[in-house]
Order: C-alpha cells, then sequence, then structure tokens
C-alpha cells in the first residue's frame, strides 16, 4: 500500500514518538496517529466501507478529519470532506451527487446534519472509540486510486467534485518540499478549512510528511491565532489573503510575536499588496502560492528569494508542474502577453467525479488542464490577471476586474472591492463596482481616482458602496451574486 494512508505508519518507522497532531489537551504521535487510524480502518470496514467507496465528512477543522482521511485511505476508499458551512440543501446535493456510503460528523454539523437528510449511514465521530476494531483492512492501494472527491467552489451551475488520486497528493507534497522549507522540528497550524485544497494541501500534508507537527483551528479567530503564534512557537500556515487581511488589522499585530514563523504560504484569490508588505515589513517569510483544486492544489509559488521584489506575483511553476499558455485554440509557451494558463505534472487531476463530457471540455491535447484563470509572465514570475469568466467586455474592449480593484483599493480609505461586468445598452458590458469602505469616501474621490489611473474604458460606470462583499467560505467574492446585484440595480 503506497496510498496516503499508509503515511502515518510509515511516519512511524521514522519518527515514532513525534507529535503528528495537537489540538487543545489532546496530543497524537504518529505512532499513536498510525495506530488510532488502523482501528478506525477496521470499524469502517466493519461499516460495509469497500475499495472505492465514498466516505463523506462534516465538521470544523479537527484531529478527527486527518484520523477520517487515513481510515477511509487505508480501506481504499474515498474521503469526502464537505464544507460544513453550506445548507443542508446543498449537502444533500453532494451526499447524493458522489453517492456516499457513510457520512462521519462532528458534534458540530448536528443540526446540519440533521437538515440534510435523507442520510446515508451515520458515524459520530464522538463514537469512534467504541466502534473501533483490531482488524484493517489491509486493501492494496496504488499511486493511480482516487483518494480524495473535492467539491470545487462552483460559481457555475451545480458544484461538480474534483477527483484527486493518492500520486496527486503525494507529487503536490513533493511539490510543496521542493519549493519550501519544511523540518521534523515544524509546528504548522492548520487554519484554512480542511474541505478545501488549500487547508489540506498547501503545508499541512507536507508537514505531516516530513514528521512535523499539526495543529488543527477549528475556528478563525485572527487575534486567537496571532497570540498562538507566539505560544506555541508556530513555525508557519496556509491562509487566503483575507486571513492575513483580518490578522494585519487586528488589534493584537502591532504586539504578537511572529518570530518563530519561518514559512507563510497565501493564495486562492488576488493580494492586496499592502496586506503582502505589512507582512513582508513584519520580517515573516511570506509566499504565494497559486493554484486550483483540480491541482492538489499546487501549481506555481513564489521563493523566498524573489517574494521582496514580487509580493504579489504568484512565482514561479513548482518542480514537477509544467505550464503553457493557449492562445488561438494552441498550446504555446506562456509570455508576457495574458492569456488562458494550462497546466499539466502528476499533481493534476484524474478529472471531475461521475462528469466525463466536463472532464474532457477541461483538459486540451489530453494532458492540458484548462485553468480558466488568464496569467501572464513577467521577469519569469506570473501574475494571474483574472479568471476568464470574469472579464468584462466592454465596447470590444477586455476588462480585467482585478486590475480596476487594484487601482481602487490603493485608497487608505478602501476596505476591500469587487468589480463585475453589467449588461449596458451602448457598451454591451460596463463595470459595477463594489466599495467597501472604512471611513467615509466621497464617490467624486474615488471617480477622481480611477479616472487619472485607468484608460477610460475601464472605469467602472456604476459605483455602490456597501458594508460587505458576498463571500464563500475560502473568501472567495461570490461574484454570480454581486452580478445578479449590480444587473437589479441599474436595471
Ligand atoms: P479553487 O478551485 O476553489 O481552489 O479555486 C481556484 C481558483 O482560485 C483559481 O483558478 C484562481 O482563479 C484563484 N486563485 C488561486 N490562487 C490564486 C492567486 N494566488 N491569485 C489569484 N487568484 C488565485
Ligand atoms: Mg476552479
Amino acid at each position: 500500500n503506497h496510498g496516503v494512508g499508509s503515511w502515518p505508519a510509515r511516519r512511524a518507522r521514522i519518527s515514532p514518538h513525534r507529535t503528528a497532531l495537537v489540538q487543545g489537551d489532546r496530543t497524537l504521535t504518529y505512532a499513536g496517529l498510525a495506530h488510532r487510524a488502523d482501528r478506525l480502518a477496521a470499524a469502517l470496514t466493519r461499516l460495509g466501507v469497500r475499495r472505492g467507496d465514498r466516505v463523506a465528512y462534516l465538521g470544523v477543522n479537527d484531529i478527527t478529519v486527518f484520523e477520517t482521511l487515513f481510515a477511509t485511505a487505508l480501506c481504499g476508499a474515498i474521503f469526502v470532506p464537505l464544507n460544513h458551512r453550506l445548507s443542508g440543501t446543498e449537502i444533500a446535493y453532494m451526499l447524493a451527487d458522489s453517492g456516499a456510503s457513510l457520512l462521519v460528523h462532528s458534534a458540530d454539523a448536528d443540526s446540519l446534519v440533521a437538515a440534510a437528510g435523507p442520510l446515508p449511514p451515520v458515524l459520530r465521530t464522538a463514537d469512534f472509540d467504541t466502534v473501533a476494531g483490531d482488524e484493517p483492512p489491509g486493501a492494496e492501494v496504488t499511486f493511480d486510486d482516487p483518494c480524495l472527491l473535492l467539491y470545487t467552489s462552483g460559481t457555475t451551475g451545480k458544484p461538480k467534485a474534483a477527483v484527486l488520486t493518492h500520486g496527486n497528493l503525494t507529487w503536490n507534497t513533493v511539490n510543496q518540499l521542493a519549493h519550501f522549507d519544511v523540518l521534523s522540528t515544524d509546528r504548522a497550524l492548520c487554519i484554512a478549512p480542511l474541505f478545501h485544497c488549500v487547508g489540506l494541501g498547501q503545508i499541512t500534508l507536507p508537514t505531516l510528511f516530513k514528521g512535523g507537527s499539526v495543529e488543527p483551528v477549528a475556528k478563525f479567530d485572527p487575534g486567537a491565532i496571532l497570540a498562538r503564534i507566539g505560544e506555541a512557537g508556530i513555525t508557519g500556515f496556509a491562509a487566503v489573503p483575507t486571513m492575513l487581511q483580518m490578522m494585519c488589522q487586528d488589534p493584537a499585530w502591532d504586539t504578537a510575536d511572529l518570530s518563530s514563523l519561518t514559512c507563510v504560504l497565501y493564495g486562492g484569490s488576488p493580494v492586496q499588496e499592502r496586506v503582502a508588505r505589512a507582512w513582508l515589513d513584519r520580517g515573516v517569510r511570506l509566499l504565494q502560492g497559486y493554484g486550483m483544486t483540480e491541482a492538489s492544489p499546487g501549481v506555481s509559488m513564489a521563493t523566498h528569494d524573489g517574494t521582496l521584489d514580487h509580493p504579489v506575483s504568484a512565482g514561479v511553476p513548482h518542480f514537477f508542474t509544467d505550464v503553457a499558455a493557449l492562445r488561438a485554440e494552441q498550446v504555446v509557451p506562456l509570455g508576457t502577453e495574458p492569456a488562458e494558463l494550462l497546466v499539466r505534472g502528476p499533481n493534476v487531476f484524474a478529472g471531475y467525479w461521475n462528469r466525463p463530457q466536463e472532464t474532457r471540455d477541461s483538459f486540451v491535447d489530453g494532458s492540458w488542464f484548462r485553468t480558466g484563470d488568464v496569467v501572464r509572465v513577467n521577469d519569469g514570475w506570473a501574475h494571474v490577471v483574472d479568471r476568464i469568466k470574469d472579464v468584462i467586455i466592454s465596447g470590444g474592449e477586455n476588462v480585467y476586474p482585478a486590475e480596476v480593484e487594484a487601482v481602487i483599493v490603493q485608497l487608505d480609505e478602501v476596505e476591500s472591492c469587487a468589480v463585475v461586468g453589467v449588461p449596458d445598452e451602448r457598451w454591451g458590458e460596463v463595470g459595477a463596482a463594489y466599495v467597501v469602505a472604512r471611513t467615509d469616501l466621497d464617490p467624486g474621490v474615488l471617480r477622481e481616482h480611477l479616472e487619472a489611473n485607468l484608460a477610460r474604458f475601464k472605469v467602472p460606470k456604476h459605483l455602490f458602496f456597501v458594508d460587505s462583499l458576498p463571500r464563500n467560505a475560502t473568501g472567495k467574492v461570490r461574484r454570480v451574486e454581486l452580478r445578479a446585484m449590480a444587473a437589479a440595480a441599474v436595471g
């Protein structure tokens, strides 16, 4: 068995007594984790879980997520962590779509589980010790077997699940370790949700691979996390940009002891330059990563040597990952002109679960995955320009909302913003800017700033001031919602 399920036992041969997982007063060594994963795998087998079956999970970040992941993988079954912030209807859809034969959940998800019914058989994490068995399944698992089903953010239509194999997750881990240093003495906080690829793939699995410790954090509280970093000597974590922003705006920021941090990764959506600078100015070794669920998730990452010169760049491709561009339906080298990024490598997924047509449509020339992102290269460093679907076409010109947003947030009065396209009789489409201001901001001042810094066709025609932006669990702005709001407002 070369699958991810074998990692705890393999680590336990090298460093049985090192701490693998720690949370509150609970600590698990690698030997302890291997033992518990075995006993839970035996229980899952007794509950009917077989090779290829799907085991869904609902709950906040917790040691039990890891126990369930490794136990499921030991059975040769597929782990399906679900977003506990979704509604019962959405969870019901994912349980049916994945065909889960067992739902594991913690107490915090009780009411969500009740709202999602009818359900497959259920196992509560509080009952792990009661059901534990002695006969681990001993399934043969190869790199090509599926390990994980991860639902993507789903900005169009019904959410679809990416199938990630044991090989995909292993190669992503190798890619990460080739890019930044992880030591067996490291102690990583896991603050990004584990139902999303940033939480699992970015620093967590690499740390467990190397024999360091991981501390899952159930709830994101910026002040508490800043305190925890100093208290526990945390060496690293992976975050989405909104988390970095909330932390550097927290009252605890100025006095927080960040000296133990050796690697902070962030990605998932664009970061504001001033947020990246705030962390770099504190001497934190900050690295931007770019990726997606379908790439397990790493595609490219900044380097410690280059990040000061390129604070908002997505860096260079990972060790075993190749990139190219799609131009006029041809696969060409990525260049300075913005084009759709293609990616290929052993970390790129096997396809979408039960969606053969969407799987075929998402690849060109058989092996190149179409990311849907417009990227350009500058000095050899990748810059994510925007997502193709978000591009606004105004009077025949391409307007990248991310470029406009970056100009708006230059104003100190602006906390965050999002620009979306709305139908326009004259131009086909025009931009509508949603702005969250931290203090009073005169729309005239904003307009002047936009006109001074952007070509006329890029300046949003409509400005809306709002208290907050609709975001999903990983901090991405829900543009579908904003577009509907904007269309209604100008319609
Ligand atoms: P997901 O499938 O939920 O992981 O989302 C992946 C998408 O997030 C990518 O296709 C990009 O559009 C966006 N994304 C990820 N990393 C970055 C980044 N560093 N900068 C800008 N956008 C990003
Ligand atoms: Mg996507």
